[in-house]
């Protein structure tokens, strides 16, 4: 079957409705694109769990600083639309920037406690920008699932706790980080990485197993374990943005670390902001 690309918030809609009216159940897996084997295996996991899959590919201005990447955030949308075919997708939403948001756009989403700490701290309105394009996403494909990845531990809580607090009728699923075969997590910003760069990006990986197997044998000071993890990012070169240990659930830090737990980075390499979480 082809896939349908739809460019406009109308054409997305009618899509979404003529899929329910067939019965069919609908998947969405939300993208800023430049797709990597993490977003294809979201797109795997929205397949096991809808008939017809959607994939949105749409770099938000909204979550974007004013100092941040937008601009120079990696698009190619020929390439994403090939391996969205490849994947399986039944239609991809690749809007550009004024079908989603009239020049006056007013109405914002903000989850007032999940997002106020770590990437919310660091980058004010983050949140609030990927709330409303999340929420208006799921009104343009009006998913029975929704697929996102525990690569952004942050985003999936916020989102959770958005789909829990406005009764959006969908599941929310989180799917598991996908690395590439040292340990680095997949993200399309790694693209920016030089050669240097990129085996110091090595460090949020290692940093986080440190966490790990400080808590392996049993609860201990979250101070300690952060200094651990710092102590390996420094010995990678890279800038700490953050690195926390926090409760899996409220996201507050805690004051003793322990497992179930999740240990939180998000550092600079070079100029490239990387993040990296894990469960302990
Ligand atoms: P992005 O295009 O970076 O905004 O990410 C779109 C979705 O893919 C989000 O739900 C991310 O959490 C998810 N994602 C990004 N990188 C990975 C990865 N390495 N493994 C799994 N999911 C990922």
């Amino acid at each position: 079957m082809s896939m349908s690309v739809l460019k406009s918030a109308e054409e997305m809609q009618r899509w979404a409705l003529e899929q329910r009216g067939a019965g069919k159940r609908i998947g969405l897996v939300p993208t800023m694109g430049y797709l990597h084997e993490g977003h294809l295996s979201l797109i795997a996991e929205a397949k096991k769990r809808a008939d017809a899959v959607v994939v949105s590919i749409f770099v938000n201005p909204v979550q974007f600083g004013p100092n941040e990447d937008f601009a120079k955030y990696p698009r190619d949308e020929a390439r994403d639309l090939k391996l969205c075919r490849e994947a399986g997708a039944a239609a991809v939403f690749v809007p550009p920037v004024p079908a989603m948001y009239a020049p006056d756009a007013s109405v914002f989403i903000t989850e007032e406690r999940l997002g106020s700490g770590l990437c919310g701290a660091r980058r004010p309105g983050h949140f609030r920008g990927v709330c409303t394009v999340v929420a208006k996403l799921f009104n343009l494909t009006l998913p029975h699932v929704a697929v996102f990845g525990q690569k952004d531990y942050q985003q999936a809580a916020v989102i959770r706790r958005m789909v829990r607090d406005l009764n959006f009728p969908l599941e929310i699923v989180v799917a598991p980080i996908v690395r590439e075969a040292d340990g680095l997590a997949m993200s399309s910003r790694n693209v920016f990485l030089s050669g240097d760069e990129r085996a110091r990006a090595l460090g949020l990986s290692r940093a986080l197993r440190v966490a790990a197997d400080a808590v392996a044998a049993g609860p201990c000071a979250a101070d300690a374990v952060r200094r651990r993890m710092s102590k390996e990012l420094e010995k990678h070169a890279l800038k700490i943005d953050y690195a926390e240990i926090v409760d899996a659930e409220t996201l507050e830090p805690v004051g003793d670390a322990r497992q179930g737990n999740v240990a939180l980075i998000a550092a600079y390499c070079g100029k490239t902001r990387l993040i990296d979480n894990r469960v302990l």
